[in-house]
């Protein structure tokens, strides 16, 4: 294990001044965004640096096999979010497992999600995930498909829908990050006037483009690479 818990701690501050930084640029309050440490590929020793920091609540995994093994390695109270796909075989697995889904996308993961939540007795929270850059390369659900998408989560009794995730494309081009916000947060104040209900969760920016997230009104940043260092 290559990184030490001082360093990580010095990560997190580092992650902490930027966006309070961006906070200040966009006139924001920088409690109103929290810090999603991504442990993606990470051992579960890494995972324990952020339950011993004490500053946070929850981490972020892509995998529903990584995370079961490595969840039952990790000591504390930790919620655990899925912010990768999701295959509706494995949304009764996901649901032991996550605390909270950001990657719903279509209807068959909706259904077979409210189904599992609702044998383990819960109301599962999730997010749903949109591909508001337009990238053929994402998974999400597209723009104009997304009120279909939450009307029919609204029917579901054993989920809640807490607000909207995007990860905007690949791009050299620092305003294709800054639109695809913009554009999620657009779609969720149009969903939330038609629907008339709170979806206050805009889950957007990563290590690279956090700083245009918050500018659009990001209430979640999930961060990889600038608190772990880079991935393998
Ligand atoms: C890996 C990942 C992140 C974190 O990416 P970094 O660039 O390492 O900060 C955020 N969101 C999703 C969905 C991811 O898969």
């Amino acid at each position: 294990m290559s990184l030490t818990y001082t360093a990580f701690c010095d990560h997190v501050a580092e992650v902490r001044s930027r966006i309070a930084e961006s906070c200040a640029r966009a006139g924001r309050n920088p409690a109103e965004v929290r810090l999603l440490p991504v442990t993606k590929t990470q051992p579960p020793e890494v995972v324990q640096f952020v339950v011993q920091h004490g500053g946070f609540e929850a981490v972020g995994e892509n995998r529903v096999q990584e995370t079961a093994e490595k969840r039952p390695r990790v000591a504390g109270g930790l919620r655990w979010e899925l912010i990768g796909h999701l295959q509706s075989n494995k949304a009764r697995q996901a649901v032991e497992l996550f605390e909270r889904i950001q990657s719903v996308d279509r209807d068959k993961v909706l259904i077979a999600l409210d189904r599992a939540a609702g044998e383990q007795g819960r109301r599962l929270a999730v997010l749903l995930q949109v591909n508001a850059g337009n990238d053929p390369a994402k998974f999400g659900v597209d723009p104009e498909a997304a009120p279909a998408l939450l009307e029919q989560a609204l029917q579901l009794p054993h989920l809640r829908v807490e607000g909207l995730m995007t990860i905007a494309p690949l791009s050299d081009d620092p305003t294709v990050a800054r639109r695809t916000f913009a554009r999620l947060r657009e779609i969720r104040d149009a969903l939330v006037k038609r629907f008339d209900l709170p979806l206050n969760e805009l889950s957007m920016g990563m290590s690279g483009d956090l700083d245009a997230a918050i500018a659009e009104g990001s209430t979640l940043v999930r961060v990889g690479s600038a608190l772990f260092g880079a991935r393998g």
